[in-house]
């Protein structure tokens, strides 16, 4: 499925889908829901407390990757990218969030 429209809010990014649904992501839960390889590295354990990501999460940029996935650009000047079919179900919830902060 690919994203219709994506929006920028205060804190988070709303995405419509091409079925109409639309869906919000919050930026803490994508900024550490990055799967690259340095994040990977450090989420394990994911139960840490995970000092190394910032408070406040920021989006400085965003942009389209292809037709298949979206660059962030965060406050901390980390980039993630994320395919739109990995958007739709990142690896950690909601819950595993609020936990953390
Ligand atoms: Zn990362």
């Amino acid at each position: 499925m690919k994203p219709k429209e994506i929006k920028k809010l205060a804190e988070g990014l709303e995405v419509t889908w091409s079925d109409g649904r639309s869906e919000f992501f919050k930026f803490a839960r994508l900024r550490t829901s990055c799967a690259c390889a340095v994040c990977r590295e450090l989420k394990v354990p994911l139960n840490d407390s995970m000092p190394f990501f910032p408070r406040a999460i920021t989006l400085v940029q965003m942009e389209l990757v292809g037709n298949y996935a979206v660059a962030l650009t965060w406050g901390d000047g980390h980039r993630s990218i994320f395919a739109f079919d990995r958007l739709i179900a990142p690896e950690i919830s909601e819950a595993q969030i609020e936990e953390r902060t």
